[in-house]
């Protein structure tokens, strides 16, 4: 008897190994196949990682796939490989990763292509005469009429064509007339490629054309790192580019944050390239999104725009890839797999010997690191292109002035004079709803959470205390608990801002944009419609708000409050609000009116105001970056940290003390191991949190060290009663 071929499986579970089977009697599926598995009592989906001739286990335990699901392999050699990185890089179980870079009807097992079902004519059908159908059959004639003028219809097609038609479907093929069959749905594709008109862009200038000629110049991979202020120019350098390969027949992969995927972008590709990109992101249908990931993998698409989760799709024939705003923290995922797409994107283009652009004008420390080490290629743009000058900055103490619920006297006057001046304004507070906190005016006491070691949110519109960690809520409590005194919010959220600036400016139009009044489909849209239109004179926002929009007759920009950036307990902090400040800086000014910048303080004479009004964010980074040298913190070291969470504090703390012995003892050098502590915020959602933060100023060996304890806490007997993670290259150390 011939032996059956082995398949290695990749299951999505919590486990870093394949899991063998036997290949279904007769049949082969290569790598990249995805199969339909018995997985314990159930049957799971799983993909083909390799082919093997002999498993470790005895055969008398071996179990046979029960299906294969993919003709051809779904994922190309490449595709595995970025893959298999990825869980290696990431010490993450490698069936989650392929179901990270799957759409969920993939990860499903539905099929790549939507099957539709066409009717087609047959020889009978076609030499058919109708006036022999009978009197009573009409509605057969008519449908049969269709069916000739049309070209293999599908359903959806003769819906529209004949209602009612499906009733004498039946008839028709009874007569040998019709035949159906299934086939794939090739619409979108066809939308993808129509033609909408290209349009020309400005000439370029001097540091485009030089930024062009840098990038043109490399031959097959080269990180290059277009670091040019807000509204330098970026985008059309990024759109040359694309034209490029386009011209050349290849493939471009664009990636941005989740706020820079805005209708805005996509409209001015469309409207450059002639044609639509295909889009990936979390906004679209499963159908739409599997279908550009389709189009991807067939070549079709040729330019595909996502977000963070699109650094894995198949590409035909990539030339390029792009990463705008690449020191964005949306590009790097902070639950399941946590990985960085940026980092991930440079590692790909490695791979396919391609170049990667990573643009922002607020570089990462990391990036700009590497750029100094000279392994990463900088190129600068550092002045506005067409007309706009860069804003004036400034800043007021609030501790010196009269303020007017939360905004004081100085930046009143000036939101009214740039109103006065038919201008707009833009008031930026990072905190969503009415207050963050509700305190009792007689105890004190305020208002928290229950299951969380945090206050709750006063959201006014909807008259409840929100939790933002773990999305607790109950109604506003009118009197204290505790005293029966009446509560008060205190303290600034923009819906509180947005009623601030409606009393004291009754007659304009005023447009909130956070997470809050987004949360409806199409809500976003309109008010960014609004906003860039320039009806809604005042604009208020969060984060959502402060990046890669264009609004062109933006002004004024207020920074409500940076104080808290300014006394950051996380060594980030410093370059996290310098980036914020320029981003929502760069919002101001972008057209022919010179832009103003006004940031409130209590404390003016901190350093780093003098930093940022001398040297911008060059110089911030620079000083940044000899501080984190000295304290060897990254770019100079790595980290990874290992979360742990629990019902009990104890729990979560005896296994990151075993992490902690198994590390001690694993005979690696060079790797501090800090904690475990508790986490900042210890209790979150009802579970206690805890972490064990490992740093070497060698990559190897805390990948070997990770690797160690990836393996024996998998098994360890105290990894039961915990939810435990690892987290290579953390962004937010808690
Ligand atoms: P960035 O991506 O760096 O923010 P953009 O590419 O969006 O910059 O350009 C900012 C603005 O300047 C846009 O309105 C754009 O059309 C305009 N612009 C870009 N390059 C030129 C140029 N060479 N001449 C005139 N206007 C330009
Ligand atoms: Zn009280
Ligand atoms: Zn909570």
């Amino acid at each position: 008897m011939k032996s059956r071929g082995i398949l290695r499986v990749a299951i999505n579970a919590p486990l870093s190994r394949l899991f063998d089977y036997l290949a279904p009697e007769g049949a082969i599926a290569r790598p990249g196949t995805r199969v339909r598995v018995p997985f314990g009592r159930q049957s799971q989906i799983g993909t083909v990682l390799e082919n093997a001739d002999k498993s470790e286990l005895p055969s008398s335990r071996l179990r046979s796939a029960s299906a294969i699901i993919d003709r051809e392999p779904l994922l190309m050699e490449d595709d595995l490989w970025l893959i298999r990185f990825t869980a290696d890089y990431y010490h993450h179980p490698i069936g989650e990763v392929v179901a990270a870079a799957l759409p969920a009807p993939l990860r499903q097992g539905k099929p790549l292509e939507n099957p539709v079902r066409k009717v087609t004519l047959t020889t009978a059908g076609a030499e058919a005469d109708l006036a022999k159908l009978g009197k009573r059959a009409k509605r057969q004639a008519e449908l049969l009429t269709i069916i000739r003028d049309g070209e293999n219809l599908n359903y959806g097609e003769l819906d529209a064509a004949m209602p009612g038609w499906r009733r004498v479907r039946k008839s028709l093929a009874e007569k040998g007339f019709i035949e159906e069959y299934e086939a794939a749905d090739d619409a979108v594709a066809f939308e993808n490629l129509a033609s909408v008109g290209q349009q020309k862009g400005p000439p370029l200038n001097t540091d485009q054309k030089n930024a062009l000629k840098i990038i043109r110049s490399g031959n097959g991979f080269r990180a290059n790192v277009l670091d040019g202020v807000t509204g330098s120019g970026k985008t059309e350098v990024y759109l040359h580019l694309i034209q490029d390969e386009i011209d050349a027949g290849r493939q471009v992969l664009v990636l941005v944050p989740e706020i820079g995927l805005t209708p805005q972008l996509v409209d001015r590709f469309q409207r450059r390239l002639g044609f639509a990109p295909a889009l990936l992101h979390s906004g679209l249908s499963d159908s739409a999104r599997l279908a550009s990931w389709r189009n991807a993998r067939n070549g079709s698409a040729q330019l595909i725009v996502g977000t963070r989760s699109s650094i894995f799709v198949p590409l035909k024939n990539a030339g390029l890839i792009i990463v705008d705003e690449e020191h964005d923290s949306s590009l790097k995922q902070q639950e399941g797999l946590r990985y960085s797409s940026r980092d991930l994107a440079v590692a790909r283009a490695k791979r396919l010997h391609i170049p990667v652009v990573l643009g922002s004008a607020t570089p990462s420390l990391d990036t700009l690191q590497r750029c100094r080490e000279g392994s990463y290629e900088n190129i600068q743009m550092p002045v506005r292109a067409g007309k706009a000058v860069p804003p004036l900055m400034r800043l007021v103490d609030v501790t010196k002035h009269d303020a007017f619920d939360g905004i004081s006297e100085p930046v009143i006057a000036a939101i009214e004079k740039n109103i006065v001046g038919k201008g707009q304004v833009l008031v930026y507070l990072n905190r969503r709803g009415f207050a963050p906190t509700l305190i009792c005016s007689g105890c004190g006491k305020v208002a928290e959470c229950s299951r969380c070691d945090s206050r709750m949110t006063v959201h006014a519109g909807s008259g409840l205390l929100k939790c933002h960690h773990c999305g607790a809520q109950r109604n506003v409590d009118s009197e204290c608990p505790e005293c029966g005194s009446s509560c008060l919010p205190l303290g600034h959220g923009t819906e509180r801002l947005e009623d601030t600036l409606q009393s004291r400016f009754p007659g304009e139009v005023i447009t909130r944009i956070d997470s809050d009044s987004t949360r409806l489909k199409g809500t976003m849209s309109k008010a960014l419609a609004m906003a860039t239109s320039g009806d809604a004179r005042i604009l208020v926002g969060t984060q959502m708000l402060s990046k890669g929009h264009h609004f062109p007759n933006l002004t004024l920009v207020v920074v409500v409050n940076a104080d808290q950036g300014l006394f950051s307990t996380d060594f980030r902090g410093g370059e996290r609000l310098a980036q914020s400040l320029v981003q929502v800086s760069g919002r101001a000014g972008r057209e022919e009116r010179q832009g103003e910048v006004i940031i409130q303080t209590a404390f003016p004479q901190h350093p780093f105001w003098n930093e940022l009004f001398r040297g911008g964010y060059q110089s911030v980074a620079d000083s940044a970056l000899r501080e984190r040298e000295a304290a060897v913190w990254p770019p100079f070291s790595r980290l990874a940290l290992l979360r742990a969470s629990a019902a009990r504090r104890e729990d979560a703390h005896n296994f990151l003390d075993k992490a902690r012995r198994t590390a001690e003892n694993a005979g690696i050098e060079g790797v501090r191991i800090l904690g475990p502590v508790s986490a900042p915020m210890e209790r979150k959602a009802g579970r206690f949190r805890a972490q064990l933060l490992l740093q070497s100023r060698q990559r190897q060996s805390l990948h070997q060290l990770l690797a160690i304890l990836r393996a024996t806490l998998e098994a360890a007997r105290e990894a039961r009663k915990v939810r435990w993670s690892i987290d290579v290259d953390p962004i937010e150390l808690f």
